[in-house]
């Protein structure tokens, strides 16, 4: 099925509509992926040496590799995607099942 081509409403070639497709999965990606590129395929954050916990009232989970603003912005999940940079940990961290950035 071709999409029409919103300017011109022109139908997009599949090659065309394959990577608008590609750029709009890497736009949803997080910022190291975008900056360093996709990591082994399968492995996630949890499992990489550069995610570290901030324990206050509550954990928040960070990447080393991105700015740290003390802010919601800047929190980590640990099921995304490993990005380029990623280097296996020998022993994850303890990590909830639902790691979204931060847990009770
Ligand atoms: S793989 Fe490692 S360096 Fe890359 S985003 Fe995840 S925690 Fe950060």
């Amino acid at each position: 099925m071709s999409r029409p081509r919103k300017s011109s409403g022109l139908p997009l070639l599949p090659e065309q509509a394959a990577w608008i497709d590609q750029q709009q999965d890497l736009a949803k990606h997080h910022e190291c992926i975008r900056a360093y590129g996709p990591g082994p395929a399968g492995a996630t954050c949890e499992f990489c040496i550069y995610l570290y916990r901030k324990m206050f009232s509550k954990t928040y989970y960070k990447c080393a590799m991105r700015r740290d603003t003390n802010g919601p912005g800047t929190d980590h999940r640990c099921g995304w995607a490993a990005c380029g940079r990623f280097e296996a940990i020998a022993t994850p961290l303890p990590v909830p099942v639902s790691c979204d950035g931060e847990d009770e």
